[in-house]
């Protein structure tokens, strides 16, 4: 197996932690990774303020602002130069699906799509309270809030979560749509918190599977993310093992997926991943 980092975050995130990539890069050197993709979360638009239930303050630590992308793809591609020859790295955006600003989407990604060589296709905003769109993976309290009414019959945010997730897939994003879908299965990131149940219904489970079959179809991968394994209330692989499973037999490609935003996150149980994938 290819030893790839196929999700890997910079000091253009604006989480105050990140460390500089370059050190990131070395550590994955160091490590044997023969492949690793830096995937900043891209920009959300200004009609996505209008959209959003949470606090302007979640909103803008989510991704880098609009005047940050040339120099955050200035900056990748420094680095894939000056390594080229110990590692083969690729430069993209970690993309949200936003329904309603596909729009936008399209534009965004047909800019900067010729500069970039993959992109990852994110579902971190889901229909909540208020209509609005709410962060699933910010704090246990602001979840509450946005998906409190769900919490009572979980099914029904499971199925929220799967059809919506089965929409970006689906979604025509243009040429540059992104081919590879991360993090699936983030709904769960407080599942302990909120005593979620670990299975999924019968029906959840179908939409997963259609999730995969469209995923077939258009020739995406699927990240096999560790980020929840080190997540308080999270404490599992994104996504569940059976999905895993179910992608390798239906010949979905699999990607390991640090989703590091630290050196000393660079390949975080990658051995448990390789593991499981061969
Ligand atoms: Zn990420």
């Amino acid at each position: 197996m290819l030893k790839i980092d196929g999700h890997t975050h910079t000091q253009f995130s604006p989480q105050s932690h990140d460390e500089d990539a370059e050190l990131m890069i070395q550590r994955a050197i160091a490590m044997g990774f023969k492949e690793y993709a830096m995937m900043e979360r891209a920009p959300l638009p200004a009609e996505f303020a209008d959209q959003f239930g949470g606090n302007t303050e979640l909103r803008q630590l989510a991704a880098m602002s609009m005047d940050q992308v040339p120099q955050y793809l200035e900056y990748a591609q420094s680095l894939q130069r000056k390594y080229a020859h110990q590692l083969r790295i690729h430069v993209g955006f970690e993309v949200d699906y936003l329904p309603g600003l596909e729009g936008w989407t399209i534009n965004f990604l047909n800019e900067v799509g010729p500069l970039t060589d993959n992109n990852i296709l994110a579902l971190h905003y889901l229909r909540g309270r208020d209509g609005k769109l709410w962060e699933l993976d910010t704090t246990p309290d602001d979840f509450a809030t946005g998906f409190g009414d769900m919490l009572q019959f979980p099914e029904h945010l499971f199925k929220s979560y799967y059809s919506t997730l089965l929409h970006a897939v689906h979604a025509d994003l243009g040429v540059y749509t992104p081919r590879c879908v991360g993090q699936m299965g983030l709904v769960r990131q407080f599942q302990d918190y909120f005593g979620l149940p670990r299975t999924l219904t019968r029906d959840c489970e179908y939409l997963v599977i259609r999730v995969l079959h469209a995923m077939h179809a258009r020739g995406a991968s699927l990240e096999v993310g560790v980020a929840g394994l080190y997540q308080e209330f999270n404490n599992e692989l994104y996504p569940l093992p059976w999905v895993i499973d179910r992608a390798r037999r239906m010949g979905v490609p699999l990607v390991y997926g640090s989703d590091a935003h630290n050196v000393h996150e660079v390949g975080r149980g990658y051995y448990a991943v390789e593991a499981l994938l061969e």
